[in-house]
């Protein structure tokens, strides 16, 4: 296992300074890398599911249904380590929730030693995170963690208060969630000047589409080294909310890209425009989005070059959110195996196109069933 260099005192949350950064040029999340690589798709990414306890109930959250008020014992670390061990190609791990700080309990009993595993391994880590809690748990997991993704939908208090509690199920003050904006914002702002990666994700949709420049705004001050943008899709509880047409999404966009500061990494994803659209409109912002610098899309990892495992359960599943059944158990199989049996199952078969030319894996399944039912990928190519 290699070792690494402690960080120094100024930056304490900064990765090892012998490790290649991350950078719109070395992401290792994306597919296409491992694609490219290997010519197939390879498991080098393995996200766990930590917890179904959170503070809040956003009104668009994608494992919304699976919340929960109380939650049973984590199954042994031991298993999982056992497992990641044998992902032969294993780059990168991501932890998600429900928030993953919300008993402290799990930060120190999964968080950390998955977190230190990784720095030992030498793989890159991420944790989801609303980072609403009190400071001191999140400084406890930063000098092991490489990026804290968090979410960043609003423009002032009041947009945290109708989005983040929607679904609370009861009547939470807007004083009470004003503190708990003011706390993430500045708990966004310590971790970065600590120099922890914060990347804050925004999506597109009927709320943020028209204002989504102001969003990237407040990010930047946040000293955000990148902003994530993805168009929201209906699953779990966004599934009763308004959509945007396509030509809204591609207008949103386009004022973001013309807007941005050039010096923040924009990672695109889950985007449902391709360089193979019969659109030129479409195919004319994929030209874009190749060519701005500090810009990239992100190919989706689930299913692709990722599985996500339940720490509850050891249930293995091929996205977190996908209404797809589990695919196998970590008490029984290797992951590696479990991801060379989604290769063929035949939705995935369906999806898994690739152009090159286009730095392209084909839609996911989500898109795919938002709006392209129907369509062949298998025989479209990129139009030059
Ligand atoms: S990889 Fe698939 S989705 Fe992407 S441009 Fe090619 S055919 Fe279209």
């Amino acid at each position: 296992m290699p070792g690494y260099t402690y960080p120094s005192v100024a930056a304490p949350f900064s990765p090892p300074s012998d490790w290649k950064p991350l950078s719109p040029a070395y992401d290792p999340w994306d597919p296409i890398r491992s694609l490219s690589s290997h010519g197939r798709h390879m498991l080098t990414s393995v996200e766990f599911t930590v917890t179904h306890l959170c503070n809040m109930r956003c009104e668009h959250c994608a494992v919304g249904d699976s919340l929960t008020m109380t939650e049973a014992p984590h199954i042994p670390l031991d298993v999982i380590f056992r497992r990641l061990d044998e992902v032969e190609h294993l780059e990168t791990i991501s932890l998600t929730g429900g928030e993953p700080t919300f008993r402290m309990e799990t930060v120190k009993e999964i968080l950390l030693p998955l977190l230190k595993y990784a720095r030992e391994r030498g793989i890159r880590s991420q944790l989801n995170s609303n980072v609403t809690l009190d400071y001191e748990r999140y400084e406890l997991i930063a000098p092991y963690l490489d990026v804290m993704h968090i979410s960043f939908n609003y423009t002032r208090a009041q947009d945290f208060h109708e989005v983040g509690f929607a679904k609370s199920g009861r009547n939470v003050r807007p004083d009470t969630t004003a503190k708990l904006y003011e706390r993430m914002i500045n708990n966004a702002r310590r971790l970065s000047e600590g120099g922890l990666f914060v990347s804050a994700e925004s999506m597109i949709n009927y709320r943020t589409y028209n204002k989504i420049t102001d969003i990237h705004d407040l990010i930047v001050e946040m000293g955000c080294k990148r902003h994530e943008v993805h168009p929201m899709y209906p699953s779990s509880f966004a599934s009763g909310l308004p959509a945007i047409t396509r030509d809204q999404m591609r207008a949103s966009v386009e004022a973001l890209l013309d807007h941005r500061n050039p010096d923040v990494w924009m990672l695109f994803g889950t985007l449902p425009f391709f360089a193979c659209s019969e659109s030129p409109e479409e195919r004319g912002l994929v030209k874009r989005l190749m060519a701005e610098p500090n810009v990239t899309v992100r190919n989706d990892p689930d299913g692709r070059n990722r599985v996500n495992v339940n720490l509850f359960s050891g249930d293995v599943y091929v996205t977190d959110f996908a209404a797809i059944p589990p695919f196998g158990n970590v008490s029984k199989e290797r992951l590696d195996d479990v991801f060379d049996r989604w290769q063929n199952h035949p939705m995935q078969r369906a999806i898994n196109c690739h152009c090159p030319e286009a730095s392209c894996c084909g839609p996911n399944l989500l898109v795919n069933d938002m709006y392209y039912k129907g369509a062949d990928f298998m025989n479209r190519r990129a139009i030059p």
